[in-house]
């Protein structure tokens, strides 16, 4: 699947380390999958903060001149993905202000449920909002809560929002990590090499640093970072967790850990079940790279059937800030995969890929395939057909431009042009994600339509 649903953003906190925005800046890098249209970071010296943020991929917007001016032991970083015609300079986050405390800065993945309400209250109150960001409404709520102390106010602040975050926050002194009573977006502690503790949304970023994973935030919990002290927890929400499973199906890197478990293994697992749930006779596997590879590699255990790269994917195009238009979508396809004619000719083939949301790329991929000489192509998709649209941080498109939301799976199977066509279906994809099928402990709304908030 390329380019039809995005993380919107990924978060990092470090603190306690003389580093710290080096650290910040290498531990994007490895979560630059999860938004990359601008980048920012905020360091805290112990008397001032300094930001820096811009438009780009992470290595475009620091260079080691602006990092040697974020100095500090303490530093939160951003990656941001953003939707058509809403790339401004001023939705890049960290986003900083000054208040009666002192001065703050915030990171934030997720979605807020309620941001709209809460806005125009405090708009009705005299506020003037400077971007179209949710994370900018809790600016407001912490400068105008009652509350003396920033950690009084940052909790007073939280139980005002609803839906989905998890949020990094940096003051001269301290850090907080939130993560929303659900747990929609993950986030994650460790431990760094030399004194320190950072966070991230993924665990990717530790391996890079050198840190040691001690264990999630968990749903619900405050984390405050003080000098020379351990992390401290509050347990601002009773926990209910609905972890996002796409976050396993496709957002995540398999070299992570999410939600306590193997992103690579739990993908290797879902394509063993689609092989179990939907076999085929077929000469070779073959994955949608890069996010189908895992899964194929687990359909060919499973199936006994030989695994190959029968496509290729150009990873030096770049990107091109042009408007995502149809058209531009199409070639960016053709740009972007072309098939291993050598191993496809003549070939009966399976195919992998991790969803279908409008269905023109998986079309384009099949054409190329039978192009390239193949005499039969199943696709086999390895979660649910996705039906409905996120409000929880992930940009899908709308509900009429999702492709199973409004055709039957045989409709999609004539459309894109497949000899045969199967998804994973619900209960599936749960017993590869958790042994014990806890429907409970997941988000699967874009599969199901069943929202919590
Ligand atoms: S709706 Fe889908 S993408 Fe959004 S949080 Fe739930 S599972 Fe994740």
């Amino acid at each position: 699947m390329l380019e039809n649903i995005n993380e919107k953003c990924a978060v990092v906190g470090i603190f306690g380390h003389k580093e710290a925005s080096k650290l910040a800046y290498f531990s994007l890098h490895s979560l630059q999958h999860r938004g990359q249209e601008a980048a920012g970071i905020s360091s805290s010296d112990g008397t001032k903060l300094h930001t820096i943020k811009d438009r780009g991929l992470v290595m475009r917007v620091f260079d080691e001149e602006k990092l040697a001016t974020l100095s500090g032991n303490s530093a939160i970083g951003h990656t941001r993905y953003s939707t058509a015609g809403d790339d401004s300079i001023l939705d890049a986050q960290p986003v900083f202000a000054r208040y009666d405390l002192g001065e703050m800065s915030i990171v934030h993945n997720g979605n807020l449920t309620n941001a709209e309400e809460v806005r125009n209250k405090l708009i009705e109150k005299g506020a003037i909002f400077q971007t179209f960001m949710d994370t900018e409404n809790l600016i407001h709520l912490i400068a105008k809560s009652s509350k003396d102390k920033l950690l009084d106010r940052i909790i007073d602040a939280v139980q005002r929002i609803e839906g989905a975050f998890s949020l990094v926050f940096l003051s001269r002194t301290k850090m907080f990590a939130m993560r929303d009573r659900h747990g929609f977006r993950p986030l994650s502690l460790g431990r760094l090499p030399n004194g320190g503790y950072i966070v991230a949304s993924e665990t990717c970023a530790f391996d890079l640093v050198g840190a040691e994973f001690i264990r999630d935030v968990e749903p619900g919990e405050l984390l405050i970072f003080e000098e020379d002290k351990a992390p401290q927890s509050i347990k601002v929400y009773e926990p209910t967790p609905k972890h996002c499973i796409f976050e396993y199906v496709y957002f995540a890197r398999p070299d992570s850990q999410v939600f306590g478990q193997s992103v690579y293994q739990t993908r290797k697992e879902m394509g063993k079940e689609l092989a179990r749930i939907a076999p085929v006779e077929a000469d070779v596997v073959i994955p949608v790279p890069d996010g189908g590879v895992p899964s194929a590699i687990g359909y060919a255990q499973e199936s006994g059937i030989p695994y190959e790269m029968g496509i290729m994917r150009n990873h030096y195009i770049g990107r091109t800030f042009i408007e995502p238009t149809q058209e531009m979508r199409d070639l960016k396809v053709k740009m972007k995969l072309s098939p291993m004619i050598d191993i496809i000719k003549g070939k009966r083939v399976v195919v992998i890929d991790d969803s279908i949301v409008r269905g023109t790329t998986s079309r384009r991929i099949i054409r190329m395939l039978k192009d390239a000489g193949a005499t039969e192509v199943h696709m086999r998709v390895s979660s649910p057909p996705t039906t409905d649209p996120c409000f929880y941080g992930v940009d899908t498109p709308d509900k009429d431009k999702l492709i199973a939301a409004n055709m039957t799976t045989d409709e999609i199977c004539e459309y894109i042009e497949a000899d045969s066509l199967a998804y994973l279906d619900e209960e599936s994809l749960l017993r590869s994600v958790n042994s014990d099928m806890q429907e409970e402990k997941y988000c699967t709304a874009c599969f199901t339509g069943k929202y919590i908030v």
